[in-house]
């Protein structure tokens, strides 16, 4: 097992921290170091940066106008954006959607969906859970009735991830009830803006609005925007979220924020404490763990082996390392970490603490927000399971 990239990877490597570096705006950079607060404008300014250059589908194949990297190349390319303070791209059209329309759309989805989704222009968002629908993903009961050439739909969905600023929607629906709960499951894709939809946010815990509640009320779904078989679309979804479990992971943001707690750590004294520092060092050996978890599955791929199906092993371990350093930041910051002020924080408040220009003030209200990451994308007690039966047999 080679784990060392070679010239031509670090070559690559070279040339899109120079691309990113020169592009990327410094507001938004500025925003991600700090962990500020993102607008829409922010987000999409990155995707549709991203999408002029044929990057923001940076995990597709040529046939559909992306780049065509290979494993490595990706990673190296998230690698770069961690480092560069790029925001995470919104995974949900180019990285969830995407792949589930090339696999099994027509050549008529591909061309009056792909575009908008490479290019930024278009804001998709995720209608999967349900309430009493989450890990028991097929017992959903939002129902599509096939009418003539529409579906009518109607059904609640929850947890939309910035479904506030959503312009279509995938939807995991009902269109059957006989035999087993998985096999009367369809994927639907809905424009937001038709009749009957709407959006009611939820408030969290860090008091941000970052999920909703989505609801349908005799939404009228043309059937040519059903994606592959009508019962079919339990496969479909299980294809898409191999994708997002593999997404959550993000250890290239974990090694950038495993430097910042180092700094948070310094700047507030705490690093003099060798209790802290242990904690700081058992994270590290975490992070590095999980790269070397990361580096060996990229190494099978490159020598052609069938890497093992470990990506509900890398959501595991990402999530839980996020949580860990948000609380290691938190704690090292102490009452400093607390306020929160969101005019504050929108308006890039860096506080005025000791230890000069540290922005700690979001702190707390991140570590709030981290808690999510052991849930979403299929919750961590569920992921042990899969990888019980799946790795360990
Ligand atoms: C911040 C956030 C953003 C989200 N964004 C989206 C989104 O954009 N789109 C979307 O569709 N969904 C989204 N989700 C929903 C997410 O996928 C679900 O919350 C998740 O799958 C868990 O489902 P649930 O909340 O219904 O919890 P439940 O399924 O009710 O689980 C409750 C508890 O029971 C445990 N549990 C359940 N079943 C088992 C089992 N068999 N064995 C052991 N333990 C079990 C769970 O681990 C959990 O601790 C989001 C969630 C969060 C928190």
């Amino acid at each position: 097992m080679d784990l060392a990239f070679t010239p031509e990877e670090q070559a690559f490597r070279e040339e899109i921290r120079t691309w990113v570096r020169a592009n990327l705006p410094q507001d938004i950079a500025h925003k991600v170091r700090n962990d500020l607060h993102l607008t829409r404008d922010d987000m999409q300014r990155w995707a549709k940066i991203l999408g002029s250059k044929g990057w923001l589908g940076y995990g597709w194949p040529t046939e559909f106008g992306g780049p065509g990297w290979t494993a490595v190349q990706k990673h190296l390319f998230e690698e770069e954006c961690a480092l560069a303070c790029t925001p995470r791209i919104v995974p949900f059209g180019p990285v969830m959607v995407a792949p589930v329309i090339m696999a099994y759309g027509t050549p008529e989805q591909h061309k009056r969906f792909l575009p908008g989704i490479a290019s930024g222009e278009v804001w998709w968002s995720q209608g999967y859970s349900e309430p009493g629908s989450g890990s028991d993903l097929a017992s959903v009961k939002t129902r599509a009735e096939r009418v003539g050439d529409k579906y009518i739909v109607n059904g609640q969905k929850t947890w939309t991830t910035l479904g506030q600023y959503g312009e279509w929607i995938f939807c995991l629906v009902r269109t059957s009830n006989e035999g087993k709960p998985q096999t009367g499951i369809s994927f639907l894709l809905v424009d937001m803006k038709s009749p009957g939809v709407t959006v009611r946010p939820i408030k969290l815990l860090d008091g941000g609005h970052e999920v909703n509640e989505v609801f349908f009320d005799n939404v009228e779904v043309p059937a040519d925007q059903l994606i592959g078989e009508e019962n079919k679309g339990w496969t479909y979804a299980k294809h898409l979220l191999s994708h997002e479990r593999t997404n959550i992971a993000d250890v290239n943001r974990a090694k950038r924020e495993l430097e910042r707690v180092k700094r948070i750590a310094k700047a507030e004294g705490v690093w003099e404490d060798q209790r802290f520092r242990d904690q700081i060092a058992l994270l590290e050996v975490d992070v590095i763990a999980l790269e070397m978890l990361v580096l060996r599955v990229l190494s099978a791929m490159k020598s052609g082996k069938n890497p093992l199906d470990i990506a509900g092993l890398l959501k595991i371990k990402g999530s839980e390392i996020q949580q860990r350093y948000s609380e290691l930041m938190m704690l090292a910051a102490g009452p400093y970490a607390l306020p929160y002020i969101q005019e504050a924080m929108e308006a890039g408040y860096q506080g005025d603490f000791p230890g000069g220009v540290l922005g700690n003030a979001p702190l707390a209200s991140t570590y709030f927000n981290m808690r999510k990451t052991t849930i979403y994308g299929g919750s961590n007690e569920v992921q042990r399971n899969i990888v019980a039966q799946t790795v360990l047999g």
